[in-house]
């Protein structure tokens, strides 16, 4: 029996009356919202699906037959749906840096009708989700399926990127977006990943079920087993796209995202019940596998040498990252968090830790897959920045100019840097700036301030004179070249 019954035929339409009114205003809002303040054009095509969907609301076939306590309860919790629209604005949102993304996005999901737009919240976290879904889900009360298939038809899927308002002054962060995209691109390469780590996890899956022996659990524990190793898996993906991307300045930024967790903790969060469920292995784990795959050791070696005459020690804290990433510790521990506090989660547990050394391997090995499979498929997005590039960098950014051009002895033209090698020699500055920090310097704040300024206009100019590069005098005649 539906809540409407309950009531009255007078109640019913005075509900409805409040729920139109709540619409209108809904409606208002978003259209008033001026589209040149949103970072990319894809918020513009959000608001258009959230419109969408309310303008079918407001249809008086549908409001007829409406189930009006239903539907204005929907409508109560309709802000949240549209802070994501409100929070998608380019005052909160370093837009030079946007842009490179959007580039980047468009190349990895060449070929798929997909968009990404960027908000900003107040977790402490970077997360990215499909808003299509989200919406369809916001809705399911309110509309049949074949209702929302109406709304969905012809659109490209929308998927959106959260970024850290509390992060917002530490532009280096922004490399954990790259570990974001690789979640959409990881859906995208499903079947090809999928076939992989089944082949890796084998010998765990069937280790789980013999675990269970053929209790009526073992059905649960491999179905368990297999979602959680899948999300790890997945969680790995990312990290090897992003390191593949951005090289020392991702393992710089996940080192100091990490900062104030336990380094050697592996997090499962409860699978099944939970309305979040997710799965990382340890930062020293993460950082181990990134130092691999950016080749973080030679890095230092190589920095070592080319960093001598700089004001600032920024090879101290890549060392630190290094020691930090060895996953041969014996203090690594497997944790889930969520659901009962019962038999079956403390044999889950169990089981993780006694085979957590199992699962690393297997973890290596999909992520050499992984590798393989990348850069097959794009490697002309990954960049080799070297330590030599990032010291002409550094040294700009110790006499304070932007962190764009790589001179040499200072003479022009120069050439434009990548941003992969602005994102390290401005993750390496500030690391090197923080970790140096006296309590009783009242100037820190605005000296990081003036680095992120810095950094932005290196975004920013860079991207520009990487456009003109071959049309540059100096420049003809020697083709293209790979920075
Ligand atoms: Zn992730």
């Amino acid at each position: 029996m539906s809540k409407d019954s309950n009531l009255s035929n007078e109640s019913r339409i005075g509900l409805l009356a409040k729920c139109v009114s709540l619409i209108d205003r809904a409606r208002t809002h978003l259209a008033e919202l001026d589209n040149s303040q949103f970072p990319t054009p894809a918020t513009d095509r959000a608001r258009d699906l959230i419109d969408e969907y309310l303008s079918k609301l407001q249809d008086r076939d549908y409001l007829e037959r409406a189930d009006a306590p239903i539907l204005y309860e929907a409508l109560l919790t309709l802000p949240r749906l549209l802070e994501f629209i409100d929070n998608s604005n380019v005052e909160e949102i370093a837009l030079p840096i946007v842009k490179l993304y959007q580039k980047l996005w468009m190349k990895l999901v060449e070929g798929h009708s997909i968009e990404l737009f960027y908000y900003t919240s107040l977790s402490h976290n970077y997360t990215v989700e499909s808003f299509t879904k989200y919406v369809e889900t916001f809705f399911n009360s309110v509309f049949t399926e074949k209702e929302t298939a109406e709304v969905n038809n012809d659109r490209p899927e929308i998927w959106c990127l959260s970024l850290s308002q509390m992060e917002g002054e530490h532009l280096p962060m922004y490399a954990m977006v790259v570990h974001e995209f690789g979640h959409v691109v990881f859906t995208l390469l499903e079947d090809q990943l999928i076939f992989s780590a089944t082949r890796r996890f084998d010998e765990l899956l069937s280790r789980g079920r013999h675990a269970h022996g053929m209790s009526d659990e073992s059905g649960d524990f491999a179905t368990w087993l297999g979602d959680a190793l899948k999300r790890l898996a997945q969680e790995c993906f990312c990290d090897i796209l992003a390191a593949k991307i951005l090289g020392i300045s991702y393992l710089a930024a996940l080192y100091e995202l990490a900062w104030g967790n336990e380094p050697y903790e592996w997090i499962v969060s409860e699978l099944f019940g939970g309305a979040f469920s997710d799965a990382h292995p340890s930062t020293s784990f993460r950082l181990t596998l990134i130092s691999q795959v950016c080749d973080a050791g030679q890095f230092l070696r190589d920095a070592e040498g080319e960093f001598k005459d700089l004001e600032q020690n920024y090879t101290g804290p890549i060392s630190e990252i290094i020691a930090l990433g060895d996953n041969t510790s014996t203090r690594e521990e497997c944790t889930i968090l969520g659901g009962k506090e019962d038999k079956q989660k403390a044999k889950r547990i169990e089981f993780l830790n006694q085979n957590l050394d199992a699962i690393k391997d297997a973890l290596l090995l999909f992520s050499g897959d992984v590798e393989k499979l990348l850069t097959s498929r794009f490697n002309d997005l990954f960049e080799i920045v070297n330590p030599s590039q990032v010291n002409a960098l550094l040294d700009r950014m110790e006499k304070r100019f932007p962190p764009d051009l790589i001179q040499e002895d200072w003479k022009l033209p120069g050439k434009p840097a990548c941003y992969a090698a602005i994102f390290t020699a401005s993750a390496l500055f500030r690391l090197s700036q923080m970790i140096e920090f006296k309590l009783d310097n009242e100037d820190f704040i605005q000296e990081w301030r003036r680095a992120g300024r810095l950094t932005l206009k290196a975004f920013e100019s860079s991207d520009i004179a990487q456009e003109y590069w071959n049309q540059y005098p100096w420049n003809h005649g020697k083709g293209k070249e790979r920075r």
